[in-house]
């Protein structure tokens, strides 16, 4: 009895051990071949026809595609290879500019893809049994900023003998623009003059944090302050994800997406899209025009101004404002258009002379004329006579501005003097030119100038954008800028 129990319980344990075994041997098969097919189907199962092509093509680009935006119509095209394959998904938007843009990067594309694929097949011994590159796209918007924008993606795939397919590398190309007016955005407009260094700092922590342990050697050319890498980002509402490709800052073979919150940046974000388009990398002047505002001429200025898409800075007299007929609309309009209205004090006198209650009067009569007219203060001055220093500007309160090129409008009284004046400058980039709203002859240079100097490249901007762009200057900081500040490019 004894025995046979020992030998019954026994038996029953060994039942139990083998079956216990058998079950836990299947669900190890059943999670390896899961694991097979999860790691397949992560890795892409590659292709072998081009049915399996399109297979492989649809499944790459089903996380790729993602829009909302039911007005942007899909481009494809695929073409299966043995050696080579490739297939585009591109985006049309019935938008001519950004489909032209579209188009460039596509041709673009094409011949970089050429040359990399032509490259490596001439690696020697390389082994290759394919390649493939995949381009497709991802839609996203910013209700907030009216903007879409759109990240063209290119995947380089490779196949080498014995081995899986593989992703090998990554390019992104984004487009943004605003919804409202179809037009292109760059960073200039999304964010505030100083951006670049801010940018540079904010994004280079960020990079050596996400990407520490993939870092390429030479990440820190692609985050400095003078890299035209932050033209490449994607808006959303609440962040700005900025786009690289791989082996750039990160030896991934996929693009690196570096996203910083809004809030992050918030000193350098813009509350909406100014779609003024200045590029501080190019040259820049700027006009301006004293003494008015005069009747009949100043409007002249502002129509010339507005036909080639430049502004300007008025310094204009409390007294001429005051005397004018229709000033206020004049005035209002040249700030509409994106002009710059500085002080010119009330009656031109030479503020040298003047005890510092006299001075004060003369600011507190203009301020109160341009008050009354724009129902905004001015933002700069400038003395009569270039007559002002320091102290003169902290009884102003707004930054003095002098000039570099004096065309002495006021003595020749003669257009082609004052335009062969400013001709012979030489290279006018950060330069300030004195000219006077109170002549015929001025208006009739400036009509042939400002076409001459936008033909040149030359951005036509305030002094406040001067400053800002050229200088690194914050236009709020009360300075007086001399005659020697505005000494053009600091090479
Ligand atoms: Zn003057």
């Amino acid at each position: 009895m004894r025995s046979d129990k020992y030998t019954n319980s026994s038996r029953k344990k060994i039942r139990g051990i083998s079956l216990k075994s058998i079950f836990l041997i299947l669900i190890l098969i059943v999670a390896i071949i899961v694991g097979f097919i999860i790691y397949n189907y992560v890795k892409g199962a590659g292709y072998k026809d081009a049915e399996s092509f399109e297979k492989f093509v649809t499944n790459q680009f089903s996380y790729m595609e993602k829009s909302n935006d039911d007005s942007v119509k899909m481009k494809e095209y695929s073409k299966y290879g043995e050696k080579r394959s490739v297939a585009y998904r591109l985006p049309m938007t019935g938008n001519e500019l950004i489909d032209n843009r579209v188009k460039e990067i596509k041709k673009d594309l094409v011949n970089e893809l050429n040359r990399y694929d032509r490259a490596k097949y001439k690696e020697p011994d390389n082994n290759l049994v394919k390649t493939a590159y995949l381009t497709g796209y991802s839609i996203s918007e910013s209700d907030k900023l009216d903007t879409e924008s759109i990240l063209i993606k290119t995947q380089c795939f490779e196949q080498r003998e014995g081995e899986k397919l593989e992703m090998v590398r990554e390019m992104v190309y984004p487009i943004n623009y605003t919804k409202d007016t179809g037009l292109p955005i760059g960073a200039m407009n999304v964010f505030e003059g100083k951006y670049r260094d801010v940018l540079s700092e904010v994004l280079t922590e960020r990079v050596e944090d996400d990407y520490s342990k993939t870092l390429t050697e030479d990440y820190t050319k692609y985050l400095s302050s003078k890299t035209q890498s932050f033209e490449n980002f994607v808006l959303s509402d609440d962040k700005v994800e900025f786009v690289f490709n791989s082996n750039t800052i990160s030896t991934q073979e996929t693009a690196a997406i570096v996203k910083i919150s809004n809030g992050d940046i918030s000193d350098i974000c813009r509350d909406e899209i100014n779609l003024r388009v200045l590029d501080p990398s190019k040259p820049m002047v700027a006009l301006t025009f004293d003494d008015g505002p005069a009747a009949g001429k100043t409007e002249k200025l502002l129509d010339i101004l507005k036909e080639n898409g430049a502004k300007a800075t008025f310094f204009e007299l409390g007294k001429n404002i005051n005397n004018m007929r229709d000033s206020d609309k004049v005035l209002k309009r040249m700030l509409e258009e994106g002009n710059e209205l500085g002080s010119h004090s009330y009656d031109h006198p030479n503020l040298f002379t003047m005890t510092d209650k006299e001075v004060k009067e003369q600011v507190d009569k203009t301020n109160e004329a341009i008050m009354n007219a724009t129902g905004q203060l001015p933002t700069v001055y400038r003395p009569p006579f270039g007559n002002g220093n320091e102290k003169i500007t902290k009884i102003f309160n707004v930054p003095g501005v002098l000039w570099t090129v004096d065309t002495e409008d006021w003595k020749s009284r003669n257009a082609s003097s004052v335009e062969s004046i400013v001709k012979n400058s030489g290279n006018l980039d950060g330069k300030v030119i004195l000219m006077h709203s109170i002549y015929d002859s001025s208006v009739q240079a400036a009509e042939e100038l400002i076409p001459w100097m936008t033909a040149k490249g030359y951005q036509l901007v305030t002094v406040s954008e001067l400053l800002t762009y050229k200088y690194n200057q914050n236009p709020a900081d009360v300075k007086f800028y001399g005659y020697g500040y505005f000494s053009g490019p600091k090479i």
